[in-house]
């Protein structure tokens, strides 16, 4: 779901969707299951969307580094925080939520209530918007091919926008990384395939507002699994339940 889920898979708030205190396993009560039940695994598993990509991105690549940000960029900007091979949910599992940080604290009107929030600067549709392409209702991958398609065609209205966009997220990934003391950011999403144009705004401002990035360069890099990280994170976190108690699933009926 992109937005936040409490434990009992109760969607508090997704500002995007328009949803609020929405009960998704009251609503899907009546849908029969896609699987045949696993015992130990719980039939349905409701999780905010940022976080499975997150994990996707880390279990993908067991070489890769333990820690990181994972920030997905879609109609929402989502970030998932993994640390020491983690996910960092936070005291509620709310954590994450990059896209209302303030990048201009008087700015833009957000659909949250507050002003400024970064989705408002590098969310899609500000920069279809701004890129010539307003009203275009795209899924994000669609939409991040077109904009590259336009950005590496050296359309400047899409090079000014990506570079917009860019600086916005820069303002904020400098404070996550200024926070939590981290190297590498991936760009996943619809961000993935826009990196080569969001790279270096982002890393100007990284640079710039970054203490530590004189003596410890932060890796900006895009997601292995664009898009379809929260799905492959979400397959791999029923896999990993499976793995850590075997005889749960050995002793299924069948
Ligand atoms: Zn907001």
């Amino acid at each position: 779901m992109p937005g936040l889920v409490d434990a009992a898979g109760l969607v508090r708030l997704a500002p995007n969707l328009g949803w609020r205190d929405v009960a998704v396993p009251e609503l899907l009560a009546g849908h029969p299951p896609l699987v045949e039940p696993v015992p130990g695994v719980p039939p349905l598993v409701v999780e905010n969307e940022a976080n499975l990509a997150a994990l996707g991105e880390l279990h993908a690549d067991p070489e890769g580094p333990a820690s990181f940000l994972h920030v997905s960029g879609e109609v929402g900007i989502g970030a998932g925080i993994i640390l020491d091979g983690a996910l960092f949910r936070g005291v509620r599992g709310w954590s994450g939520e990059i896209g209302h940080l303030p990048v201009e604290p008087e700015g833009r009107p957000c659909r949250c209530g507050g002003r400024g929030c970064l989705e408002r600067y590098a969310g899609q549709e500000v920069v279809l918007a701004a890129a010539g392409l307003a009203g275009a209702d795209l899924p994000a991958d669609t939409a991040a091919a077109r904009l590259a398609g336009l950005a590496a065609a050296d359309d400047p209205a899409t090079r000014a926008a990506l570079a917009e966009a860019g600086r916005a997220l820069g303002v904020a990934v400098a404070g996550v990384v200024n926070l939590l003391d981290l190297d590498t950011v991936v760009l996943g999403g619809g961000y993935a395939l826009l990196t080569p144009w969001l790279r270096p705004p982002v890393l100007a401002e990284v640079s710039r507002r970054v203490l530590t990035a004189a003596w410890s360069p932060v890796t900006v890099r895009p997601s292995a699994l664009g898009p379809e990280a929260a799905v492959v994170g979400a397959a791999g976190s029923v896999v990993r339940r499976i793995v850590a108690d075997p005889v749960g699933w050995l002793g299924r009926p069948g």
